[in-house]
């Protein structure tokens, strides 16, 4: 293993959107190209492919535990993962179904010990002794909710509610993740 893989390492900048398993995107890819009768060169050069494959919330569930169980593969012990909650009402996305749909990927990753950041300082001191006697890996968790600058006040400001009911409606279980609020975009 090269020695940069095997340091513990914390990474404060990930898109989610931005960090899909290269073998998971050339497989919906397929898939999508499949479903419209299309080759996979048409399927890039028609759609932004990725916003069309993060309007499923099988697969932003999906692409959100494989996004973690990589970040923990190369050692990562401390994540702060960002993504801006979506609206589809096409299939039915809102953005509290989209939040749900990550949280519900963060919660679902089995090959790892996911922890949320702990409220106590005492607790985090424990970061970066990330196997802490035991052979499996383990990696802190932040989510960050983005807001587009480029959103309508409206848009944002469910963001932000969303985002503030999750907070107070999760902190008091351990086995949540923090959330915070983001402000990205042009
Ligand atoms: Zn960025």
């Amino acid at each position: 293993m090269e020695w940069w893989v095997s340091m513990p390492k914390v990474e404060l900048h990930a898109h989610l959107n931005g960090s899909i398993r290269d073998s998971t995107l050339l497989e919906l890819t397929k898939a999508l190209g499949e479903k419209d009768n299309r080759s996979v060169k048409e399927v890039f050069q028609l759609f932004d492919l990725i916003r069309i494959l993060t309007t499923d919330h099988a697969i932003v569930t999906r692409i959100t535990r494989e996004v973690i169980e990589d970040f923990a593969s190369e050692n990562v012990v401390y994540l702060e993962l960002r993504t801006t909650p979506k609206r589809n009402e096409a299939i039915g996305m809102t953005k509290g179904s989209y939040i749900e749909a990550v949280l519900e990927g963060l919660r679902s990753v089995t090959s790892v010990d996911v922890n949320f950041i702990p409220h106590h300082k005492e607790d985090s001191r424990t970061l970066f002794s990330p196997n802490n006697g035991s052979s499996r890996k383990r990696i802190y968790v932040r989510l960050l909710l983005s807001i587009d600058r480029r959103e309508t006040t409206e848009a944002a400001m469910e963001t932000v509610k969303l985002a503030l009911e999750r907070s107070s409606l999760e902190s008091s279980e351990s086995t949540s993740p923090e959330i915070h609020l983001l402000v990205t975009g042009n």
